[in-house]
């Protein structure tokens, strides 16, 4: 076990100094080795050493390196240090944090984290809290909530009863949703399509004065962090006037809470607290490594209603068990990661990772302005939008960067306009990450533009 053990570690440890020399996106013959890994199953059993060295060395190569300070697709952040090692003995642990008796060590450090992520984001303590997948399974989670709370006070049992013939729900949303909630929707029973699509300003925004007609039988859902923009729906606002009609009020934040982490970037999550539940991950911005969302319900009862489980061979005493908080029983103990991440970081170190990232953002920005590229959003948070010219250009220069490999970015639609989307989500970006894309970037950009004869 040692010496397997000690080779793990020498080989992440490989990988993880050598990430900021190398190309960000794999070279495509390193994904087509990745063949080797298959063949037929193996009629008979191998040494772990020798499986370990044959899944780095045609593993490794292959992977994108999100954990290196040049990624910025989609909003995806690394692992910080202290994140991975936490992985790796929890990993040796094998907790099974579905139940207290499972895991007395998994649910307590459940707990803590879940206290300190309710006074990061300044939620009412003793909300529930539920730890799932990622911000598609919190968003599930937390609008299962919301779905058990008006359909009860309907004088409806969903979870009994189902949704045939239950009192009709109507479902509020901003015309940028995030996809996931859509998806969300369609798995609850209450219909991606059977919505109301609230118009979005400039900036990706709801406008309030575009709200339908609401009542206690609807569901707003509002959005912390555009993916886009990085914008939030004026939170105030709605939430008072849902509250005055008695609806829900759900936040999908799955990066946008961590506005809340740093002073200067806080004044965006005003009015957001006085939602009725939210969705955020840690893969994302608190840089865990991958799993790990969360969901929060403002009223634990809520939560507990939708997730309840009970057999007699389950023992449950008084101690919360995780199981009722969240869709899946049997799991991971994945608030081991995110203990590691705040107990590491403390409330300074979080709020100076955000910051750094949003004031890379603005880098980013800067310097494409300066290369004559138009920046398409105000750079409030971590996410830049950049055209380079039309949609074809635009679309050939986000191509070639993600062949060139300096770096990663993807693209995006933005009303009317295709544009390349740069998020800064990673602790392990710095200011030469940033310089060094954007020298690649405007080469990039150049060379397209020579090519298409464009000025
Ligand atoms: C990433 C994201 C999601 C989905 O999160 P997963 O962790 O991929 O499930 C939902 N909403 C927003 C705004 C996001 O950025």
């Amino acid at each position: 076990m040692k010496a397997l053990l000690s080779d793990a570690a020498e080989r992440a440890e490989r990988y993880t100094s050598s990430i900021a020399g190398r190309r960000v996106a794999p070279l495509p013959e390193d994904v087509d080795r990745l063949r080797v890994l298959g063949g037929p199953l193996p009629e008979n059993s191998s040494n772990p050493n020798s499986v370990l060295a044959m899944l780095d060395d045609f593993g490794s190569p292959a992977t994108v390196a999100s954990t290196g300070g040049r990624y910025f697709g989609f909003v995806t952040g690394g692992a910080l240090p202290a994140t991975l090692a936490a992985n790796w003995l929890a990993g040796a642990w094998d907790q099974n944090a579905g139940l207290s008796i499972g895991s007395p060590v998994a649910v307590k450090i459940e707990e803590i984290a879940s206290e300190w992520l309710c006074n990061i984001f300044g939620m009412p303590a003793g909300c529930g809290v539920g730890f799932v997948t990622g911000a598609t399974m919190a968003n599930f989670t937390a609008l299962a909530a919301a779905r058990h709370a008006l359909l009860k006070r309907a004088g409806w049992n969903v979870e009994d009863s189902g949704l045939f013939g239950a009192p009709v729900l109507a479902v509020v949303v901003g015309a940028e949703v995030h996809v996931s909630v859509l998806k969300v929707l369609s798995l609850l029973g209450l219909g991606r399509a059977r919505i109301t699509r609230v118009p979005t300003d400039e900036k990706g925004r709801i406008k309030p004065e575009d709200l339908p007609a609401m009542d206690d039988r609807t569901i707003v859902c509002l959005q912390a962090g555009n993916v886009n923009t990085g914008n939030f729906d004026p939170a105030t606002e709605i939430c008072s006037a849902a509250h005055r009609a008695g609806a829900w009020v759900h936040v999908d934040g799955a990066f946008g809470l961590w506005a809340a982490a740093a002073p200067a970037r806080s004044y965006l999550m005003n009015g957001f607290c006085d939602a009725d539940s939210w969705a955020t991950d840690c893969h994302k911005w608190l840089n865990v490594p991958y799993d790990c969302g969360v969901a929060f319900v403002r009223d634990a009862e809520f939560l507990r209603g939708a997730m309840m489980v009970s057999a007699a061979y389950l023992q449950t005493g008084n101690t919360r068990e995780p199981a009722n908080y969240s869709p899946e029983a049997s799991r991971r103990a994945r608030a081991v990661e995110v203990w590691a991440a705040l107990r590491s970081l403390g409330r300074s170190g979080l709020a100076e990772l955000v910051e750094r990232n949003c004031r890379l953002a603005q880098r980013f920005a800067g310097g494409l302005r300066q290369s004559g590229y138009t920046v398409l959003n105000d750079v409030v948070l971590n996410q830049v939008m950049v055209s380079f010219g039309d949609a074809e250009t635009t679309g050939r220069v986000i191509a070639e960067v993600q062949r060139d490999g300096t770096c990663w970015c993807g693209g995006t639609q933005w009303h009317g306009n295709t544009a390349m989307r740069i998020s800064v989500s990673c602790w392990a970006t710095t200011e030469e990450d940033v310089d060094m894309s954007l020298a690649a970037i405007a080469r990039i950009a150049r060379g397209v533009q020579a090519s298409t004869g464009a000025t």
